[in-house]
């Protein structure tokens, strides 16, 4: 659809749904910290010459079309108009169409989602779309963009729905590069003052590697001049006592585009066999997406003898630690070297053993403060626990930085290594309990024996808890124990021991009455030693999953069912001697084993355990039926009377509710 004004070879693409959206948004709303979008369009230019730079290592002949690397701003204050031109690695016609407006971008509403909740503007960059927040300041963007594959195009919008894209055949030839034209505001007019712009230029991007002097140069229609905006030593170059924490600042925000300070950072260098330098820096905050592995983070910066070789090195830092972000400046590695290689590359496996051991030292530095590293652990806590799982190496370093609420942590977290302390004399174990939240645990009838002997649980209720503690194991030589598996034994007397034994087995006759009425839905029944009030609870074995990984398995929608046939808990029903409602039970069966109202009960009981136990019901409306029917008979309702004719009920568990709606409905007719 070309518009009527524009010449015959202009096209006109409506922008995605949600990018239009995110256009209005930008336009409309009121904010005064416009100059981030320089920062943006420095980041985009800074990343287009890393690429280019990163191509010309492999093949020198990319450069031909545009030698010198460099990015510049214009003012011309005759047109109204703020310029960005870089020489980097350009747009194709499709890049153009793709990169800007057509297709959907995952953080686009993110972004806007994470600023109807508060957050602020300038957090564009970390979502992805930070192009757009040029139209902070322009009413109309042009941008012309030659890359090495593809004609010289110009692309152009002012916001409103849609974009064109033009071939340039009659514009001045960039070589190769990008030119971002900004028609500003007429409010937004002060960005043509030298002054300001210069000012801004000083929170530019991270130095590239190759020294840059300072250039100046006139322009003759307009005048200006530019700088070079790298003109500095590498920061992590220099001596870490001489670079100040406002610098450290800087760098780490031009690094990460994060708009808020670093919680902590280390600088260091490595020496001997190998040689690095390196600055690691911990965020405040943790990413939207730092879970979405489809979305490839900016965190470690590869450097081989102060060039830039590639952004994220993923080789260098194992996954779980991907919130870090830093640089990485090795005198070893080959300059050409590629991904491909890199993993192979016995030197980066070293550096990466190196880092992890420095971002552990950093952790645990952040953890002597405690408001510090609460922050921390919420932000990260989760990727500790992906740590403890999948680095064996690491594992007693990461536990020691675990933390859990528990029965005895009141509003703190404590360490395993504070448990130890408190642990009481005799205790060989570390008890836990895993579910969905601490509200659900904490009142949990597995609780009640250890409560009343005074021993510790951790309340573990964090998905990947569960994934932690399978290969956790033990800490500190005291084995972890899940009180809602099988195998939680306590110390006894010899007495204890065997008046419980003795109370057991007067109960194994109903054990056996309550196997029977379960079948295959429980595995054994046995007599409890973990409750103390409830009549019943359901445990799992040892090794397979607790009722909480059930849920957590059922939740994946995407998960292999294969794993479910063996791991699904094999459930043992352990009942309470001493509870009443075990007992009435008891002398009823003990009287008549077809009693039918025991049969009742237990199914009843059965189901409550599971509820109780953190599992979930399989047939709900069952459920229903049974506690409407007892509901009833508290009520003294006649069933028989409601039920008309019907004089004989089905037993519970034949109880069908729709079913026995139906044919009470067929009765009044
Ligand atoms: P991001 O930089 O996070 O990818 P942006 O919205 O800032 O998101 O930019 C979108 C895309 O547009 C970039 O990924 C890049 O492909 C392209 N782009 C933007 N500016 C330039 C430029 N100066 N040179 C080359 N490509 C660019
Ligand atoms: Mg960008």
């Amino acid at each position: 659809m070309a518009t009527t004004e524009a010449p015959a070879s202009t096209e006109t693409y409506a922008f995605q749904a949600e990018i239009n959206q995110l256009l209005s948004l930008i336009i409309n709303t009121f904010y005064s910290n416009k100059e981030i979008f320089l920062r943006e369009l420095i980041s985009n230019a800074s990343d287009a010459l890393d690429k280019i730079r990163f191509t010309s290592l492999t093949d020198k002949s990319v450069l031909d079309s545009q030698p010198e690397l460099f990015i510049r701003l214009i003012a011309n204050k005759a047109n109204n108009t703020l310029t960005i031109l870089d020489s980097g690695i350009g747009m194709t016609k499709a890049d153009l169409v793709n990169n800007l407006g057509t297709i959907a971008k995952s953080g686009t509403k993110s972004f806007m989602e994470a600023l109807s909740a508060g957050a602020d503007v300038s957090m564009i960059g970390q979502f992805g779309v930070g192009f757009y927040s040029a139209y902070l300041v322009a009413d109309r963007v042009t941008v012309v963009t030659k890359h090495n594959d593809d004609e010289q195009y110009i692309w152009e919008s002012q916001a409103g729905g849609s974009f064109t894209v033009t071939r340039d055949t009659s514009g001045e030839p960039l070589g190769r590069g990008t030119k971002i034209v900004l028609h500003l505001k007429e409010d937004q007019q002060d960005y043509l003052e030298e002054r300001k712009i210069k000012d801004l230029e000083e929170e530019g991007k991270v130095e590239d590697a190759e020294d840059k002097k300072k250039k100046t140069k006139k322009v003759k229609e307009v005048q200006h001049e530019w700088n070079l905006l790298n003109k500095q030593k590498p920061i992590w170059m220099r001596n870490p006592e001489e670079v100040t924490k406002e610098e450290y600042a800087a760098f780490y925000k031009s690094l990460s585009n994060d708009w808020e300070e670093h919680l902590a950072c280390k600088h260091f260098s490595v020496e001997g066999q190998l040689e690095f330098k390196s600055i690691l820096f911990v965020p405040r905050r943790a990413p939207f997406d730092m879970f979405d592995s489809s979305k490839k983070a900016n965190n470690i910066k590869l450097y081989v003898r102060r060039v830039f070789i590639m952004d994220n090195c993923e080789d260098i830092i194992p996954e779980y630690l991907n919130f870090i972000k830093g640089i990485v400046d090795s005198e070893d590695l080959p300059l050409n070297i590629s991904r491909e290689t890199l993993q192979q590359n016995k030197i980066l496996k070293v550096i990466k053993k190196n880092i992890v051991k420095k971002c552990l030292e950093l952790i645990t530095e952040i953890s002597e403060n405690k408001d510090d590293y609460a922050k921390f652990y919420e932000a990260f806590g989760k990727n500790l626990k992906l740590g403890v799982h999948s680095d064996s190496q690491n594992r007693n370093k990461l536990a020691d930085l675990l933390r859990y609420h528990s029965t005895k942590s009141g509003d703190d977290m404590t360490s395993l290594k504070d448990y130890v302390t408190r642990m009481k004399e005799g205790q060989q174990s570390i008890y836990y309990i895993t579910g969905e939240s601490r509200k659900a645990v904490e009142n949990s009838p597995f609780l009640e024996k250890l409560r009343r002997k005074g021993l510790e649980v951790l309340y573990m209720v964090d998905p990947i808890d569960e994934y932690a503690v399978q290969q956790l194991k033990e800490y500190d030589g005291k084995k972890l124990v899940c009180c809602t598996k099988e195998g939680l034994k306590f110390d006894e007397s010899e007495e204890e021991k065997k008046a419980r034994e003795e109370l057991a087995s007067s109960f194994e006759p109903l054990c056996r009455v309550i196997k029977d009425i379960l079948g295959d839905k429980v595995e054994k029944v046995l007599v409890s030693d973990r409750i103390v009030d409830s009549p019943c609870v359901l445990v799992t074995g040892e090794y397979g999953w607790s009722a909480n990984m059930e849920r957590i398995m059922k939740a994946q929608a995407l998960r292999d069912n294969s794993m479910a046939a063996y791991m699904t808990s094999k459930k043992s029903l352990e009942i309470n001697p001493s509870n009443p409602i075990m007992q009435e039970l008891k002398s009823r069966s003990d009287a008549d084993k077809s009693d039918k109202t025991v049969k009742d009960l237990v199914m009843l009981l059965f189901e409550t355990a599971l509820l109780s136990s953190g599992f979930s019901l399989d047939e709900p409306n069952t459920f229903a039926g049974r506690i409407h029917r007892m509901i009833k008979l508290g009520l003294s309702i006649d069933e028989d009377a409601e039920a008309g004719e019907e004089d004989d009920l089905p037993p519970l568990e034949a109880d069908v509710p729709g079913q026995d709606e139906g044919s009470r409905m067929e009765d009044v007719d």
